[in-house]
Parts: structure tokens; sequence; C-alpha cells
């Protein structure tokens, strides 16, 4: 079984936990290091998972609130850190063993078993990675900056146990905000973030038991806002306390009306 807990979410640092096996077998997998390796270290302990069962961590994107500076330099040597072929930074680990880090391309085995798949999605000029985490008994749909929502992502991601998507901001308080209008206009342009409204929808065709929402604008949202469009069980994420444990549930068949929907 895989569980979750969210340990930070939002533009000032993203790191989500999962583990998966239990006692001295458990390994862990973090999903972005958005956070200095010393607080996620300390997190982590919090969290009753040792810094060493850390085999792998999965980067969406190299933007600073996902991929903090410090890691260039942290000692890494159980984990490996995994990014897509098209994001592939040498820069980032300077004078460093490559073997550190993986690239992937189509599906790949992070940790034991764990099989992810990624789907790429516009975010900016880089773009960024979703991923779909399974287990035999447990499905993760895994999705944070992204512009918007596409056919693929809603194939991939169908009948997940549980659905981690950001849920940025508020349409309105977004166009009201004292943001510059550029600013605004990248968010909202398909290619920045996704709104609550669109979050909701796409949870909704997702059919995940469970929703988390992930990377709340400050500015432009409310925990209230962006829980108001789903039903169900929903974990609304935040930039300064981590999220309950949450175990991952298993996929369920789509129905072909739901497929075709
Ligand atoms: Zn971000």
């Amino acid at each position: 079984m895989l569980r979750l807990r969210v340990l930070a979410s939002g533009s000032g640092g993203n790191c989500s936990l999962l583990t998966v096996g239990a006692g001295h077998r458990t390994r862990a997998v973090l999903i972005d290091a958005g956070l200095s390796p010393r607080r996620t270290r300390r997190m982590l302990v919090e969290s009753g998972v040792r810094p060493d069962q850390v085999v792998a961590i999965l980067i969406t994107h190299f933007d600073r609130d996902h991929f903090h500076p410090g890691w260039a330099n942290a000692d890494l040597a159980h984990t490996r850190v995994w990014c897509h072929e098209q994001h592939d930074p040498p820069s980032l680990f300077p004078g460093r063993d490559r073997p550190v880090l993986r690239t992937f391309s189509g599906c790949f085995e992070p940790a034991g078993p764990v099989r992810a798949t990624p789907v790429r999605l516009a975010h900016d000029a880089e773009g960024v990675t979703a991923f779909r985490l399974d287990t035999d008994d447990s499905a993760l749909g895994f999705a944070t900056d992204l512009g918007r929502v596409t056919p693929e992502l809603l194939s991939v991601f169908g009948g997940v146990g549980a659905l981690a998507i950001e849920s940025n901001y508020c349409p309105r308080m977004q166009l009201e905000s004292a943001r510059p209008e550029f600013l605004k206009a990248r968010i909202m342009s398909g290619r920045g973030h996704l709104s609550n409204d669109e979050a909701a929808l796409a949870a909704r065709a997702i059919g995940a038991g469970t929703v988390v929402l992930l990377h709340l604008s400050r500015q432009c949202n409310t925990p209230e806002l962006a829980r108001a469009g789903h039903r169900g069980r929903v974990i609304v994420s935040s930039q300064h306390e981590p999220t309950e444990w949450l175990t991952v549930e298993p996929a369920r068949a789509m129905s072909a009306a739901e497929m075709i929907a």
C-alpha cells in the first residue's frame, strides 16, 4: 500500500512524501524537493521516516519551488533523482557523479514495487511532468503546476484511488488581485497554473476516491474556495503544515460510459 503525506505545497516550496511497505522494509519516495535538504530531513523524521529510506526523488520540473538548490550538494548516497529526459539539467549537479540523476521518457520503477507512468504537460517554457504511481494494491495520480488538463492526463489517471492535483487560484480573486497583468495572463494562459474549477472538473472526470488539493495561491485562493467544487473526501495541503497521512486506495475499473465522458 502506498501512503501519501504532503509535507508542504505552494510557491514557497513543494515536497510530498510517499511510503511503501512497513517497518524496517519501508521505502520512501519524494515528489519534488522544493524544501531545503535540512528542513526535508527534519520533516521526514517527524513523519516517522528515516532519510536513508528515501530511495527516489521524482522531480515534476526544476522551478525553484520544486527543486531547492541545496539538493545539488546534498548527500544522496541512497537516493536517485529522477527527471524527464527533456529536463535533464547537467548544471544542477556540478562535479557530481551522474549516477545520482536518472532520466525517463516512458514508464519506470523508482522503488521496488512502485511503477511510475509519466505524463508531460504544458507549464511555462520547459513543461512539467505528472505521475501516476501504482503498486498492486494502490494507485495515485499526482499533477501540479500544469497549464491545463489534457485528454491524455484524464485517460492515464482514470480510476486512480487518490488524486493529488493543483488547485491554484480562484479566477475572480486572480482578476481582482493587484498582480501585474502580464503575471495574471501567464498564470491563466493554459501554460501556467490550474484554477479551482479546472481542478474540480478533472477530479470529477477521474473519479478518484480521495482528492488532495495542491499548490493553493496565497493571494488568490482560500482552502474553502478550493474545496467547494468537490464531492467526497478532500484534503487541502498547505505551505506551512504537513497533511495527515493518506492510505492510497486501489485503482477501480472505469465503466465504458465514464471512459467516453
Ligand atoms: Zn510551483
